[in-house]
């Protein structure tokens, strides 16, 4: 099978997997839960699957960091 031929067999499939709704687009988020680093308090910061560092901003003091 060429390149061509198996890029296009890729896309086909993609197309069909979306006109049956049975591919995800939006992939579920996570949550990170992580402690303050300046005043202590949880909290829960959404993430990206896979993504560990995200920026967030303290809900009890507005301090704005990231998680670990
Ligand atoms: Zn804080």
């Amino acid at each position: 099978m060429s390149k061509q031929a198996m890029r296009e067999e890729a896309e086909r499939l993609v197309r069909e997997a979306l006109a049956r709704k049975t591919v995800t687009v939006k992939q579920g988020e996570t949550r990170i839960e992580t402690k303050c680093g300046k005043c202590g308090a949880p909290n829960r910061v959404k993430a990206a699957p896979g993504e560990t560092r995200v920026e967030f901003a303290c809900k009890d003091c507005g301090h704005k960091q990231k998680t670990m």
